[in-house]
């Protein structure tokens, strides 16, 4: 399993700077490594919607030590295609999930809010 710090040396052959220049993108791409120590952590963040939202968190475009600027997208997309060989969508990555039946458990809500809200009218009232 790649290293952030060797995503972030591929980072520099490719675009130049220095390791610290993309670092944190990595960083964040593998923090999901925390909630899970084997390669099932990507489902996190390796995907179209991952690569979006570092863009949110980093900002649109990276500037590198050496002045030149980079697409923040191109940063996850190299690391995305590095770990996993391609881009995959989540919904790749949830059609790979076996469903359990916690997954769809709902509880009743409408007494609850009934009665919840039969005593906020009589709370009015009274
Ligand atoms: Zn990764």
């Amino acid at each position: 399993m790649a290293n952030p710090y060797h995503h972030a040396l591929s980072s520099v052959k490719k675009w130049g700077g220095s390791v610290d220049d993309c670092m944190a993108v990595h960083n964040w791409f593998d923090a999901s490594k925390r909630i899970t120590a084997d390669f099932r952590h990507r489902a996190l963040r390796h995907h179209t919607e991952g690569i979006f939202m570092a863009e949110t968190i980093f900002g649109p475009t990276l500037t590198l030590s050496s002045g030149r600027i980079i697409p923040t997208r191109c940063v996850g997309e190299q690391h995305v295609i590095e770990d996993l060989g391609f881009i995959p969508s989540f919904a790749d990555w949830v059609r790979c999930m076996r469903p359990e039946p916690w997954m769809g458990r709902a509880q009743r809500l409408e007494k609850e809010i009934d009665s919840a809200f039969a005593s906020s009218t009589s709370a009015e009232t009274g």
